[in-house]
């Protein structure tokens, strides 16, 4: 099945024909969240953007193995291989089990991905569920000769890579001689043969809470060698697509390629993709530097960076306006902008799904037109998953749709843009929260409602008002009051 897609590869540095390997089913990986905190909003672009990839993949028939991990161990604080486990700290803190921190914030996540109508992976496995597969994992790279024992604890000889021809900075374009430089002397790198080489298991001392025993002693495992196990045992030793932010690139990525090759692969991923950061006053949205907003926040209003609250759909958009590769800044202003855009494009679907198509005299350029507009969105969505162009193909349907004059187009031009529109935005784009017919229904009957609260107010019946916004919020219907009136989101 040849469908003439062309991915950025981070790999090359080039826009590659996407061949997958078995031509039906795609094999790809993404590299989960680390259950620790709840998810901020650039956490969810890259889960949406690879959302909507999987999704493109589905529409387009082919059968994808989509698995996306939950990191529970092993990422220490400073993503190298120093600090303490992100799990463990924030259990000691919170004075709970581990794993009770790993399940409530992969709760979260999952509630997050739902409000954004994410699709589940196929396979979400755990990094502590695959500790056996990781040992051995770990006992192929030491019998190949990559690996090697200190104090027990394993490493990657980054040099002996090196020096069997394999470039260890090919992904991420970083020279080792740079890394040398740059790499601080940090406690307990003294066990490392060079600056350069990384965890594959770590010793556990008594006080550590997390840790299994292993043919090194008590331990636990390396954060870039958990998803090489598990993506090898789910996809296999070379698969299709791997992906994951930007900053995964380097170690977390360069670390899969050399491990995997270390383990026997000649080549474990084709096709690397890399989404671009999130940013909130044009800095990198962060969960260590605390520049973040919340998903919770944005479908509660409830921050002082918005002056409303804005639906999972809304937001969800505005991630979709944006290329994955670029920056997107988000700011109260930039999601106005795409409630209005989201709306119109809203209201016309609705039109469309319920327009009586009697066909009258043709208007055949009219009708070439929108074919060649639809032809467009497939185009632009096989080029690199070019989520703006589309939507600015689709706009352009809009304004047709909106010009009433759909009843001179023939009816096989009809049938094809009913389905473009309907498949790129409800199953491409995942902007399908609420059926188009149902979604103003809602509207009108929460504004109703919003308004009964506003004359309870007025009437001083405090105890009905905030009752009646009690209510509402059970229900997952936020509201905010603001200087322009009361705004709401529904969850
Ligand atoms: P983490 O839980 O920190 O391992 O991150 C989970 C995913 O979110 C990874 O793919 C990161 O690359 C991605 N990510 C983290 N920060 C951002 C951001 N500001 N914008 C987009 N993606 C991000
Ligand atoms: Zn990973």
């Amino acid at each position: 099945m040849e469908k003439d897609i062309k991915i950025y590869n981070s790999l090359t540095g080039s826009k590659d024909t996407f061949i997958p390997i078995n031509k039906e089913t795609i094999g790809i990986y993404v590299c989960g969240p680390t259950v620790y905190s709840e998810v901020h909003l650039g956490n969810c672009r890259t889960f949406v953007f690879f959302d909507t990839l999987v999704r493109y993949f589905n529409f387009l028939g082919y059968k994808v193995r989509y698995v996306r991990n939950i990191t529970d161990v092993g990422h220490l604080e400073n993503d190298a291989d120093e600090g303490e486990d992100k799990i463990s700290k924030k259990a000691r803190i919170e004075q709970l089990e581990p794993m009770e921190i790993a399940q409530k914030y992969s709760n979260d996540f999952h509630d997050v991905m739902k409000s954004f109508n994410a699709l589940p992976p196929d396979i979400e496995p755990t990094a502590t569920g695959h500790i056996i597969e990781q040992i051995n994992m770990i006992e192929k790279i030491i019998d190949n000769g990559f690996g090697y024992v200190v104090n027990n604890s394993v490493y990657f000889n980054v040099n002996k890579y090196i020096s069997q021809g394999y470039n260890y900075g090919e992904l991420s374009g970083r020279q080792v001689d740079e890394l040398i430089a740059g790499s601080r002397s940090l406690d307990g790198q003294s066990d490392k043969k060079s600056p350069n080489d990384f965890a594959l298991w770590k010793k556990a001392d008594s006080s550590h809470i997390m840790q299994w025993d292993s043919p090194w002693g008590k331990g636990f495992p390396g954060w870039h060698l958990e998803c090489s196990a598990m993506s090898a045992k789910y996809l296999g030793s070379s698969f299709d697509i791997h992906g994951g932010g930007m900053d995964l690139k380097f170690p977390h990525h360069e670390c899969e390629i050399a491990q995997g090759i270390g383990a026997g692969s000649t080549k474990p991923v084709n096709y690397w993709m890399h989404g671009n950061m999130l940013t909130l006053n044009g800095k990198r949205m962060s969960k260590t530097t605390g520049n973040t907003i919340l998903p919770k926040e944005l479908f509660s209003g409830n921050s002082p960076l918005l002056d409303k609250a804005f639906s999972p759909a809304v937001v969800r958009f505005f991630m979709m306006q944006s290329h994955y590769r670029g920056v997107l800044d988000f700011s109260n202003e930039a999601l106005m902008a795409s409630e209005k855009g989201y709306k119109k494009l809203m209201e016309a679907l609705n039109n469309l799904t319920k327009f009586d198509h009697n066909q009258k005299d043709v208007d055949l350029p009219l009708s070439d037109k929108i074919q060649s507009i639809c032809n467009s969105c497939y185009k632009n969505m096989k080029d690199d998953f070019n989520t703006p162009k589309v939507i600015a193909n689709l706009f352009e349907l809009v304004s047709i749709i909106n010009s009433n004059r759909l009843n001179t187009i023939d009816s096989k031009t009809y049938s094809y843009l009913l389905n473009t529109m309907n498949g790129f935005i409800e199953n491409v784009l995942g902007l399908e929260l609420v059926g188009p017919e149902n979604a103003h229904l809602t509207e009108e009957l929460i504004k109703m409602v919003i308004k009964l609260r506003a004359d309870a107010k007025t009437n001083k019946d405090y105890a009905l008002s905030d009752k009646i916004r009690d209510q509402l919020t059970s229900l997952g219907i936020t509201i905010k009051d603001g200087k322009d009136g009361t705004t709401f989101a529904v969850k």
